[in-house]
C-alpha cells in the first residue's frame, strides 16, 4: 500500500515521499504507485532482460550478429567508396582493423596459445573536417558493428561536474541498442583527444581534471577491463542498475586536430638530422604536411601521458584537404553530395544537372571561406534552395538546369555570402 499511515502517498517501490518526485504513477485503482525515476529504471530493466533473450527483439533491421572482416585490402576498397583521398590513414586502419577483428575471431581455437595479439586503438591526427570521423564512421558500417562518437571535452573525471569516462560506454550501449556482447565488439571513436592534453609539463598542485585526469580515466577502457556502465549515462539518475562491459574487444579509435604539433615535429626532425632531412637519408621533409612524420614523441611533447599513447599503438595521419580534393568530394563518394541532391529532385520526378562550373565555384568558395568540406553543404543549400522551395510545386517542372550565373547569384543572396562581408 504506498499511503502510510500519516497519509502521505509514496512511491511503491522506492517509497519515496511524493514531494521529492517530479511525476507519480497511480495504479487503476490508486493503491499502487510508482514514481518517474523507478519507472524509467523499470523501462531500462525490461529492455536488458528481452535483450539477454532474445538479442534485438525490438530492431530486426539492426542485427549486429554476423561481423563481416574483410581482408585490409578490402577494408581500403570500402573507404575508397565513401572517402575520398587519405590513403594513408586508410591503409593503416585497414591492417589495424583487420588485426584487431582477426584476434577476435581466432580467438576460441587459439585459446591455448601462449601469444595473445594486443588491440591495436588508433589514434589520427588531422585538421578538422578531413575525414577522422567519417573513417571510424565507415568502418563500423563495414563490420556491421555498433558504433558510438564521444567528445573528449565534455568528460571530466569521476566526481567533477562534467560526463564520467564511462558515458562513452553508455552511448555505445544505446546504439547497440543494449546488446551488450555486439557492444562489446563495437568501435568507439573519442573526438578532440587533443583536447584533453595535460595543461602544463609540470604537474601542479591544482588538479587537471579535464585534462590528465580525464587521460588517467580513459586508461582502464582503452586497456581492456571490465566497466561498470549506466545504461542511460550521466550522473542524473543515480539508481539506475549498471551494466557491466567488457572493453577488452571494443575498438577505440582517437581523433585530434592537435594545432601547432606540427612545430613540435619539425623541432623534432631538426634535432636528429641537420639540414631537415629524415631519418631514411636523403629524403627531404615536406615542410608543408608534418603531420606524415607524427609519431609517440610528438604527442608525449603535446600533452598526452605515456600510458594513454602506449594504449593507442597505432598512429596515423590525415592530409589536409585541397582543391581537387574538395572537388572529388563534391561528386565522387557513394553518397556524395551532388548525389543526394540528385535523388532530393528525383523523388520529385525532377532531374537536376549542374554545369562543371559551378561544382568548380562551390570549391572555389569552401577555400575562398575556408569552410573545409563541412562547408560544401552549407554551399549547396544555398545554391539550391530557392530550386528546392519552387519546384516541388511546379507540376510542369521536369528538370533543372543550375548554371554558373544562377549559382553565383543565388550564393550571393545567400547568408553565406554576407557573412564575408560583414
Ligand atoms: P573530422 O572528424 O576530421 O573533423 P569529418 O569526418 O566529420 O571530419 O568530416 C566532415 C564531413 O566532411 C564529412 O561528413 C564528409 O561529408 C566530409 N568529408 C571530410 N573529409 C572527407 C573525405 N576525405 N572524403 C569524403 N568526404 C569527406
Amino acid at each position: 500500500m504506498s499511503v502510510d499511515k500519516g497519509g502521505k502517498i509514496r512511491c511503491s517501490f522506492c517509497e519515496r515521499d511524493k514531494q521529492d518526485t517530479a511525476v507519480l504513477i497511480a495504479s487503476a485503482n490508486g493503491l499502487i504507485h510508482i514514481c518517474d525515476q523507478c519507472a524509467e529504471q523499470a523501462h531500462y530493466i525490461i529492455k536488458e532482460e528481452l535483450s539477454a533473450q532474445t538479442p534485438n527483439t525490438k530492431n530486426p533491421n539492426q542485427n549486429f550478429g554476423a561481423m563481416q572482416v574483410q581482408k585490409p585490402m578490402e577494408v581500403k576498397k570500402f573507404l575508397d567508396q565513401y572517402v575520398i583521398g587519405q590513403d594513408e590513414a586508410k591503409k593503416v586502419l585497414a591492417v589495424a582493423v583487420y588485426n584487431h577483428y582477426k584476434r577476435l575471431q581466432t580467438r576460441p581455437m587459439k585459446r591455448y596459445d601462449d601469444v595473445e595479439i594486443e588491440k591495436s586503438n588508433i589514434i589520427m591526427v588531422g585538421e578538422t573536417g578531413t575525414g577522422k570521423t567519417l573513417l571510424a564512421r565507415t568502418i563500423a558500417r563495414m563490420l556491421n558493428v555498433p558504433f558510438a562518437i564521444a567528445d573528449a571535452t565534455v568528460l571530466t573525471e569521476a566526481g567533477y561536474v562534467g560526463e564520467d569516462v564511462e558515458s562513452v560506454l553508455s552511448r555505445l550501449l544505446m546504439n547497440a541498442d543494449f546488446d551488450v556482447p555486439a557492444a562489446e565488439r563495437g568501435i568507439v571513436f573519442i573526438d578532440e583527444i587533443d583536447k584533453i592534453s595535460r595543461k602544463s609539463d609540470n604537474p601542479s598542485i591544482t588538479r587537471d581534471v579535464s585534462g590528465e585526469g580525464v587521460q588517467q580515466g580513459l586508461l582502464k577502457l582503452l586497456e581492456g577491463s571490465i566497466v561498470n556502465v549506466p545504461p542511460q549515462g550521466g550522473r542524473k539518475h543515480p539508481e539506475q542498475k549498471l551494466l557491466s562491459v567488457n572493453t577488452k574487444n571494443i575498438l577505440f579509435i582517437c581523433g585530434g586536430a592537435f594545432d601547432g604539433i606540427d612545430k613540435k615535429i619539425g623541432k623534432r626532425l631538426n634535432t636528429h638530422a641537420v639540414g631537415f632531412k629524415t631519418d631514411k637519408g636523403a629524403e627531404t621533409i615536406d615542410k608543408a604536411n608534418m603531420l606524415k612524420y607524427i609519431n609517440a614523441q610528438d604527442l608525449k611533447a603535446y600533452g598526452l601521458i605515456p600510458e594513454l599513447i602506449g594504449r593507442l599503438p597505432v598512429i596515423t595521419y590525415l592530409n589536409p584537404l585541397d582543391t581537387l580534393t574538395l572537388r572529388r568530394i563534391l561528386t565522387e563518394p557513394k553518397n556524395s553530395l551532388l548525389k543526394q541532391y540528385e535523388e532530393l529532385f528525383r523523388i520529385d520526378g525532377i532531374e537536376l544537372s549542374v554545369e562543371d562550373a559551378v561544382l568548380d565555384f562551390m570549391v572555389e568558395k569552401a577555400i575562398e571561406y575556408k569552410l573545409g568540406a563541412r562547408g560544401l553543404r552549407s554551399i549547396c543549400e544555398a545554391i539550391f534552395l530557392d530550386a528546392m522551395y519552387e519546384l516541388p510545386s511546379d507540376s510542369t517542372a521536369r528538370s533543372v538546369e543550375i548554371t554558373l550565373d544562377y549559382a553565383k547569384e543565388k550564393f550571393g543572396q545567400s547568408s553565406l555570402a554576407k557573412l564575408k562581408a560583414a
